[in-house]
């Protein structure tokens, strides 16, 4: 029994409006390499790095979907390091289809609508926010936490106590979230009315733009804070195509 690749890419596209939803130049959307048109076991991940090509073609994933995948703009010559890891994909029939922006901003599927969701937020009743590429990515709330509480929070629903800069008030009212890599941002974030961010990561520097800015920040890690969105995606084509899925969890750390 298998799924036609075609099928799946055709249901996601539509899903995830990849036509539509801007991305950086070049963030290819969609499916980026193709296999022999098979789908039998999807895999879910962060990353297109090799780690996790080696885990997905060990475990007999033959379509991965990913929230960064192999292109960003530059033409990427087929050679080296990028030759041998598509080598790897080919030579075991993987397939890849990555979804970065689409995956973020998607109002049930996405990054920042589930980890709302995780800290007790509810993504209908938030507001547009961080305005990006012609568009919202993320969700802001009113909101009763204390710095304390929120930390706790996201040390429960991330597994990692988050990285503090603490230079806004103890109480917080206003909650933007942005999950991923919005920390050189923070100038563009304060400007949309908030007193407290939660993204990924974010540059040295970030740290001094807070204090000046009188915001807190809180880092949960890029890579901690968009598990959600590829793990909702494969869970809703594996209910649809009635095919399995599994997370390949190959945490960065960062
Ligand atoms: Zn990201």
């Amino acid at each position: 029994m298998f799924v036609k690749l075609s099928d799946i890419v055709h249901y996601t596209d539509k899903l995830l409006r990849c036509a539509e939803v801007k991305d950086w130049s070049g963030a290819k959307n969609g499916l980026q390499l193709e296999n022999d048109g098979q789908i039998t076991r999807l895999g879910a991940a962060v990353d297109s790095h090799i780690g996790v090509i080696e885990e997905a073609v060990n475990r007999g994933v033959d379509l991965l979907l990913v929230h960064h995948g192999l292109y960003w703009g530059d033409v990427t010559p087929v050679t080296g390091a990028n030759y041998r890891k598509l080598r790897l994909a080919m030579n075991h029939n993987l397939a890849l289809y990555g979804a970065h922006l689409p995956l973020d901003l998607h109002p049930k599927l996405g990054n920042n609508a589930l980890l709302s969701k995780a800290l007790g937020l509810t993504p209908s009743k938030g507001k547009p926010f961080f305005f990006e590429k012609e568009q919202y990515i993320g969700f802001k709330y009113e909101t009763k936490f204390t710095r304390d509480s929120l930390a706790s929070k996201l040390t429960q629903v991330l597994g990692h106590a988050p990285t503090i800069l603490p230079h806004g008030p103890e109480k917080i009212r206003k909650l933007g979230i942005v999950t991923g890599g919005a920390g050189g941002d923070l100038a563009k974030a304060a400007a949309e009315g908030i007193d407290t961010f939660i993204t990924g990561e974010g540059p040295n520097h970030s740290f001094g733009q807070a204090r000046e800015l009188g915001i807190n920040v809180f880092y949960g890690g890029h890579y901690a804070t968009e598990t959600f969105g590829v793990k909702a995606l494969a869970s809703q084509l594996s209910d649809h195509f009635q095919i399995p899925w599994q997370f390949i969890d190959v945490p960065t750390g960062l």
